[in-house]
């Protein structure tokens, strides 16, 4: 029998999957499962419900396409059921099963029931659904009439079950349902740029079969031109910065639907981009940054080269790359161990040492020693590194070592670890005053083999499926410009465009879903997702291509107003280790450290493109509440995940060591997030006591002095020392709390108090979120002001249920928890109890706490995020408000 099962536009292999169904079943039925609402006994949080009736054609059991419907890890009878707002008449349904091969198998048996007469009942004739994998079981039955359909079905043994698409088919005598229609993510487009559209438009086929649609404005304050105003597909350009509405309307012939998306039209950045400043010999010191910097470089980087350099290490150190060596030598060699991804975890140590060796010691005893250590390590592993490239510059261990091809199976992280290389190997270079190229040119012969092999045919085709190395290879070619001459270090800037332009086709999990130009929404992996944004943002700046840009934005905006924790951490975990739904945030969060490192990568990124400063606002509230808090306070363990309610500890160790050497890599990046450099001066993104040698700043080389003991306290004082007299533009970022639409924090606090040069008062412009200076600057000439600090309420959107009937609490940049160790957690605090903000030096190595109380009137304290979990109990950041 031929089918017609309802007509789809949307992502392009959705449109394939849907042209094949057409072909091969013809125009003579409808598939009523469109028009239906959908409800479940359970959908595990990392599948999609929707999936059953989203008109995907799988090509197997195993093929899970855009989502896939499973109740992993139920077992038992389990139901999936469909309303629908009119009785429909049919007489067949057609059941695909997913079989995921492991949590989720093909079900026992499985029967279809009706709603009749107010009970359920079996459909005589379907009382025994066909649970075969790789097809759909189709089942045929006298005709009936219902509202409701409940498909029953029982899984076999221990595993679960799940469904890929569920059609119910008309049996003729079906009322015409409207068409449904979802426009589209809201999105942002850079003016002169365009905005791509790919609804989702599903109908059941009456009652012709034909299905018209049409986008027009619904509103905005300039013109809107599609490229086709009559497909669902298309694109549009807006004229004018603001806000447009625009609308998708479908039509069968007799009902009709509509939705529309909404596009923020921003002007385009002009630049020049700033750029990241070289801070060599730079220091840190204070009461906040102090004792962290001191626990990383005396304890945990020194514990990452133990546990590196030890043979047994079973997720495999630095033993790896000697094996390697000696298989290249033709001697004998003993097999790879862990990953093969976890070279990666060896260059973001080797980046760290590197780093660490910048830090200005200032005559602590017990930080030279460490430097003396991280001095041989490199001295030790960089040989060993090298002796792992192959003679045409390929270094990956797995393959080398075991003799599996090459570029055959792009799970092995072979882009991942040479993008960790490039940037272990830059790390490296600038480390040495720019004296050592030895890992530097091993990077560059690497990425020369990747450039001869792998690219547009002729070359072979590879898709980068953890991403990082898109902006390494952006950073590599600039430097290459640089060292070598313009131009030189082109090739490898095309090769990081090729990566990001041949995603499509693939899976939301690792952002291959769509053409990076038209993902406006983030989904899938939080890592991965990030890393991509950010060389999206890299590749802008290159290629000047705004759709790059406008995506990037649209992603941002879709993580901090939509997917984004108040501690700034990424991913709620629901989806693996990724993004959840909008507004979906539930405080057993995952929030990834490396998610954390990457959104800060990306947010740097994105204000050394536009000049804003509330870039910074977002990426210090991820520094200094995520980002900061995966290490403890002793420097001695470490956490995976990030949740906003946790009783667990931090821990020695995990399988996957990715955070062990990426978080510290990102923290001793501090001098770069505090500053960027621009033509003509200087921007101040983060207020730290430290100092630091910024190289030439407008022309003149210049070193930048704070004092302050920010975030305690809000007084800072900027010495600036260029070497000789200069006209330079300064910065100065006037932090603003408000940085996501789901947050409201009371009472309101923003600015920079009065300014004062040399102790004179000054009159300053505002600009883009910074209080701007423009003199000549001569050395010494100091400038103070006073960041204010109060304690803030937080509320939270209400669309946010995990929040709902709470409030959290921050000060400045730092986003507070109660423990369990202070108090008894299960009372609610008073909503009105005036909260003091008290330096309290005998807890946690000396903190700000946070001092209200319980709505019973008893005393509640409240400790930083960052140092939450470091005396064991149970740490929440929202609690119960009346
Ligand atoms: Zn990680």
């Amino acid at each position: 029998m031929a089918l017609r099962q309802l007509f789809l536009f949307g992502a392009a292999p959705l449109l394939a999957a849907i042209g094949f169904a057409l072909a091969q079943r013809g125009p003579s039925s409808t598939n009523l499962a469109a028009a239906a609402e959908t409800t479940t006994s359970y959908v595990s949080p990392h599948e999609k419900l929707s999936a059953v009736n989203d008109g995907y054609e799988p090509r197997g059991s195993w093929d899970r396409g855009p989502a896939a419907y499973g109740n992993w890890p139920r077992t038992g009878t389990q139901w999936v059921e469909y309303r629908w707002p009119k009785p429909i008449a049919t007489n067949r349904i057609e059941v695909y099963w997913f079989d995921d091969r492991g949590g989720v198998r093909l079900p026992a048996s499985c029967r279809l029931l009706a709603w009749i007469d107010g009970e359920w009942r079996p459909v005589p004739g379907a009382e025994s659904v066909g649970v075969l994998g790789d097809r759909f079981n189709v089942v045929e039955f006298s005709e009936i009439r219902t509202d409701r359909l409940r498909l029953e079905f029982r899984s076999s043994g221990e595993a679960s079950t799940g469904i890929l698409e569920w059609r119910v088919l008309d049996s003729g005598n079906s009322p015409n349902f409207a068409p449904k229609v979802e426009a589209g993510p809201e999105r942002t487009v850079v003016l002169g740029g365009r905005t791509y559209l790919t609804p989702k438009v599903l109908d059941d086929g009456k009652p012709s079969g034909r299905l018209s649609v049409r986008w027009e404005k619904a509103s905005g304050p300039g013109k809107a031109t599609f490229a086709s105003e009559t497909k669902a597909d298309t694109s549009a350009t807006l004229d004018r910065p603001g806000v447009y509405l625009l609308r998708l309307t479908a039509d069968d012939g007799e009902e009709r639907a509509a939705d529309t998306v909404r596009v923020h039209v921003v002007p385009a950045p002009t630049g020049p981009w700033l750029e990241r400043p070289r801070a060599a010999g730079w220091s840190v010191g204070g009461p906040f940054w102090g004792p962290r910097y001191r626990a990383i470089l005396t304890r945990w980087l020194p514990y990452l080269i133990e546990k590196y350099n030890d043979p047994k290490l079973p997720e495999g150190g630095i033993r790896n790359f000697e094996e390697v060596g000696k298989k290249l030598r033709g001697q004998p060699h003993e097999p790879h161990m862990g990953p093969p991804f976890a070279d990666a975890f060896i260059y973001d140590a080797l980046e760290s040492l590197c780093l660490a060796l910048l830090l200005d010691p200032k005559g602590d005893p017990e930080i030279r020693a460490a430097q003396r250590l991280f001095r041989r390590t490199i001295e030790d592993w960089i040989p060993k590194i090298l002796s792992a490239q192959s003679p045409d510059g390929y270094i990956q261990n797995f393959e080398t070592n075991s003799g599996s091809p090459r570029w055959s199976n792009v799970h092995n992280h072979e882009a991942f670890n040479l993008g960790h290389l490039i940037e272990a190997a830059m790390a490296h270079f600038e480390a040495t005053g720019r004296k050592d190229r030895r890992l530097l040119d091993a990077a560059i012969r690497a990425a020369d083999c990747w450039d001869r092999n792998i690219g547009p045919a002729p070359k072979r085709h590879f898709h980068v499926e953890h991403q990082c190395l898109e902006q390494a290879l952006i950073r590599l070619g600039r430097l290459v410009d640089e060292l070598k001459g313009p131009g030189q270090g082109r090739r490898y800037r095309q090769l990081a465009l090729y990566f990001l332009d041949e995603r499509g086709g693939g899976s939301e999990y690792d952002q291959s879903h769509l053409p990076v130009r038209k993902q406006y929404e983030a989904v899938g992996h939080a890592v991965r997702a990030v890393y991509q944004y950010q060389g999206m943002v890299e590749a802008f700046q290159d290629a000047r291509d705004v759709d790059l840009l406008s995506a990037a934005l649209s992603l941002e905006d879709s993580i901090v107003h939509r997917k984004y924790y108040l501690t700034g951490g990424i991913g709620s975990g629901e989806t693996s280790e990724g993004f959840g739904a909008d507004y979906s945030l539930p405080n057993n969060s995952y929030c990834e450290s490396c998610a954390g490192c990457g959104q800060l990568f990306f947010e740097y990124a994105l204000l050394r493109t536009t000049g804003e400063a509330r870039h910074a606002d977002l990426f210090e509230e991820t520094l200094m509440n995520n980002v900061l808090g995966a290490i403890d306070l002793a420097g001695e363990n470490y956490t995976y995940t990030n949740a906003l309610d946790s009783s667990h500890g931090r821990y020695k160790w995990h399988a996957c060591p990715c955070c062990v050497g990426n978080v510290p890599r990102t923290l001793l990046q501090l001098p770069q997030w505090a500053y960027a450099k621009a033509p003509d001066g200087l921007f101040v993104n983060l207020y730290f006591e430290g100092s630091a040698d910024l190289g030439q700043v407008a022309g003149v080389r210049t070193r930048v002095t704070q004092k302050t003991d920010y975030p305690w306290k809000g007084s800072v004082k900027l010495t600036l020392e260029p070497e000789r007299a200069v006209r330079l533009v300064l910065r100065l970022r006037e932090p603003n709390r408000q940085t996501s639409a789901l947050y409201r924090n009371q009472p309101e606090v923003a600015g920079l108090g009065p300014i004062r040069v040399n102790g004179q008062a000054v009159r300053t412009k505002a600009a883009k979120g910074y209080r701007v200076l423009e003199r000549v600057w001569r050395k010494g000439d100091t400038v103070e002001f006073t960041v204010p600090l109060r304690p803030q309420r937080v509320s939270c959107d209400p669309r946010v249920k995990a929040n709902v009937g709470r409030v959290a609490l921050r000060y400045g940049p730092l986003v507070y928890n109660f423990e369990s160790v202070d108090q008894a957690l299960d009372r609610p605090l008073s909503p009105t109890a005036p909260i003091e903000a008290v330096w309290t030096p005998e807890l946690l190595g000396g903190i700000v706490t946070l001092r209200t109380r319980f709505a019973d009137g008893s005393p509640a304290v409240a400790v930083p995020n960052y140092a939450r979990l470091n005396r064991g109990g149970r740490s929440v950041v929202w609690m119960p408000a009346p």
